[in-house]
Formats: structure tokens, C-alpha cells, sequence
């Protein structure tokens, strides 16, 4: 995804960019086309781009493992500082430009957040039932007869654990 700043005058611009997510090399974890709308403020001095990410992903659900199409979006501030020389860095969403950059590359950006846009806990609603652990029915669509016993999680004390060293 290339914008060719040279081509917006001085203030606020939104577009859109599309693009199929094979040009990116996201074809393993998204389908159809990545969706860029972007908001560019163009000054003297700097450019600020703010990108909304738009992406379609199919998964499967972490409880009922049933699969889904999430719609996942994520949003990204990038700003761009005219300079002389090329200049790096430290600030990932600080970038510079040369006089002789004319363009604007965002292809390894939008590979790093839509990585990133991807949940660490994937389900299908929010309020997803599950599996029944003992018949294995998706109790989203049906009800079983089983008992309801609460079957203590193995994982309690590690979680706790993780909170402790989180905090
Ligand atoms: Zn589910
Ligand atoms: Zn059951």
C-alpha cells in the first residue's frame, strides 16, 4: 500500500486503500482484501496519518470450536517528519521522509497490525456456551441432560500465578 503524498495539498484528507491480502503475504490468517481508511494531516513539517485496519478473518471458536468469520479492526497513528537526511527512529510510529521520498510505504505496517490485530482469545460471541464437558454437545444449540457439575479448572493456580507476576 503506497500513498504518494506529493499529490495532497496541505490540510486533512481521507481515503480509502484496498488491497487483497495475498500483497502482503497475510493470505495464512485473513481473506479478501485489506482495508485501509486513512485520515491524513498534511503540514508544512509533518504528515499524520491515522488507519483504521480492516480485516476478515476465519477462526475457530476457543470454546465450542465451531468456526466463525471475524471482522477484525485495529487502528494505527503514524506520523512522518520532513528532514533533510534520512533519519532513524526509535519511535515505531515515528518515521522520517527525505526530499527524495515521495511516497509513503505502508505494506510492512499493515503486516505488523494485522498480526497484531489477531485475539489472543478467539470465540464466536462474547457470551459463547461452549462444549458440554461431558457429551461434547455445542450448548449453544442444543441443551444435554447431563449434570452441571463445576468442574474445578486445573489451570486456577497458574493463572493466579500469572496475576501475581503481572502485577
Ligand atoms: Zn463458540
Ligand atoms: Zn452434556
Amino acid at each position: 500500500m503506497i500513498i504518494k503524498y506529493t499529490n495532497f495539498s496541505d490540510g486533512i484528507h481521507g481515503f480509502q486503500l484496498s488491497e487483497p491480502v495475498k500483497n502482503f503475504g497475510l493470505e495464512e490468517l485473513f481473506f479478501g482484501n485489506v482495508i485501509l481508511n486513512c485520515k491524513l494531516d498534511k503540514s508544512p513539517h509533518q504528515i499524520v496519518l491515522d488507519c483504521e485496519l480492516v480485516l476478515e478473518s476465519d477462526m475457530v471458536c476457543d470454546r465450542c470450536t465451531k468456526e466463525f468469520v471475524a471482522d477484525l479492526t485495529s487502528y494505527f497513528q503514524i506520523t512522518y517528519l520532513f528532514s533533510r537526511e534520512l533519519q532513524e527512529s526509535d519511535d515505531f510510529n515515528v518515521k522520517y521522509l527525505t526530499p527524495e521520498q515521495d511516497k509513503i510505504n505502508l505494506n510492512n505496517d499493515v503486516y505488523e497490525y494485522a498480526e497484531l490485530s489477531i485475539p489472543l482469545k478467539k470465540l464466536c460471541t462474547e457470551d459463547c456456551k461452549g462444549l458440554c464437558p461431558h457429551c461434547g454437545i455445542n450448548l449453544n444449540e442444543e441443551q444435554c441432560n447431563c449434570k452441571n457439575e463445576i468442574v474445578p479448572d486445573v489451570w486456577e493456580p497458574l493463572k493466579k500465578l500469572k496475576d501475581k507476576f503481572n502485577n
